[in-house]
């Protein structure tokens, strides 16, 4: 191609979508940011928004729609409210490539709905194929539409992957720190608080992520995700703990080699890699000193401690609608963590209850995905003692 890539980051304003707008600041002949889009975030928005002089932006929360329209009045941006507008505009003519940078199913329909309009996916949004996984691959593949995944494991595996047979595959290997309660006794797990779970050791990441990394809950979404992205069976993706963050997955083919993808931890490197694809581009980061980095250790996850990574292997086991009921509870029950309504360990405790008591459907369409969604939201709401529960759609 010779004009830049154009691209719509949905959700820009968070961690993924700030450090997507670093690497399109970093190449600028080969990408521009066309479509901005935020949650709640109008400063940073408008800020994005002057700077990057995208063709559109749109804000999710209506109340600030006023604030961003006024503030960007003396420039030539469109600027749109409400997540309907953000689940249409990944459709526009203006774009070639949708970063999925928003967290949570609210990223699924502007997934669904780029796909339609062919446009090339970059997917760090990991609950569309939690939840929606079958779907989503199937509409991808009959699209003819490539998901480049950005997500630090899965990219690792993509790049182990060049030019190798899928069919020689024999397990992928998906790595992770183990979180900040690697070490701790089921005890000391009861007591975690807030300002713990969220100071991850390798990686700054927003909110949410960063409880699912302290649960496992994120590396139990990684399987699934990799189930999807590569076409494996759950019993060919395997988690290994590896606390040095350094190998971000490997995969094992059926003569035995195994190859691993090593780096510094740094989103940016995934994030470009799938927007140059298959071009590996210079990037101007820290390299790997293996003076510093000495050793590499290993070592199995602890599926009774972390119960979340275990209800992920389930969901997959047991297919259908199983995986979008554990991530509506596991949505609910962190809000209620990290709004102090419940404990660590309640979080496993929702999700697992949920999952037992939602209704199951085999085959789901979209429709099914998003009542399982809001039912399970609601049971996990109720367990979690919230008053009122809103549900984010
Ligand atoms: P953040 O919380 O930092 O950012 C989320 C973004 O989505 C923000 O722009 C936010 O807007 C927007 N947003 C939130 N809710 C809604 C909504 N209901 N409608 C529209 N927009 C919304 O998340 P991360 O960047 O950490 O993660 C994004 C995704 O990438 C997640 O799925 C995560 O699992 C995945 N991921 C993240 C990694 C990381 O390093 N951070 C690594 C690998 C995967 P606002 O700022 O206005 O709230
Ligand atoms: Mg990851």
């Amino acid at each position: 191609m010779n004009r830049p890539k154009r691209i719509a980051i949905i959700g820009s304003t968070g961690s993924i979508g700030t450090q997507t707008l670093q690497v399109v600041s970093a190449h600028p002949d080969l990408l521009t940011a066309e479509i901005l889009t935020a949650g709640s975030n109008a400063d940073l928005l408008i800020r994005q928004a002057e700077q990057y002089k995208p063709n559109a932006v749109v804000i999710a929360d209506k109340s600030k729609y006023a604030e961003v329209r006024d503030a960007l009045q003396h420039l030539p941006i469109k600027v749109f409210a409400g997540e309907e507008s953000i689940a249409q505009i990944v459709t526009s003519g203006e774009i070639d490539a949708v970063v999925t940078a928003v967290v949570g199913f609210a990223g699924l329909q502007s997934t669904l709905n780029a796909i339609k309009a062919r446009k090339q996916i970059a997917l760090a949004n990991k609950e569309t194929l939690v939840v929606a996984g079958r779907l989503v691959t199937q509409l991808a593949a009959e699209y003819r539409v490539p998901i480049l995944p950005v997500d630090s494991e899965h990219s690792a595996i993509f790049q182990c992957l060049e030019g190798e047979d899928p069919d020689a595959i024999e397990k992928i290997i998906l790595t992770g720190s183990g979180g900040p309660f690697r070490t701790f006794t089921a005890g000391q797990m009861a007591g975690v608080t807030k300002a713990q779970a969220l100071h991850h050791p390798s990686w700054t990441m927003g909110a949410k992520i960063t409880i699912d990394s302290a649960t496992l809950m994120n590396k139990g979404f990684e399987v699934i995700e990799a189930r999807w992205l590569f076409a494996a069976s759950p019993e060919q993706v395997e988690v290994v703990i590896h606390p040095q963050s350094v190998i971000h997955s490997m995969v094992q083919f059926r003569d035995g080699a195994v190859k691993a993808q090593l780096g510094l931890p740094d989103m940016r490197l995934p994030i470009q890699y799938a927007l140059t694809y298959p071009v590996r581009r210079s990037m101007d980061l820290p390299r790997l000193d293996f003076s510093v980095c000495q050793s590499l250790t290993f070592e199995q996850p602890d599926l009774q401690k972390f119960r979340c990574l275990a209800l992920a292997y389930r969901a997959l086991r047991e297919g259908g609608n199983r995986a979008c009921a554990l991530n509506a509870a596991n949505e609910t029950a962190v809000r209620a963590f990290l709004e102090d309504r419940i404990a660590f360990n309640d979080i496993a405790r929702i999700n697992e209850t949920v999952m037992d008591k939602a209704a199951f459907v085999a085959e789901p369409t979209v429709d099914d995905l998003l009542a399982t969604h809001r039912e399970a939201g609601r049971m996990a709401g109720e367990m979690a003692g919230m008053a009122e529960h809103k549900s984010i759609i």
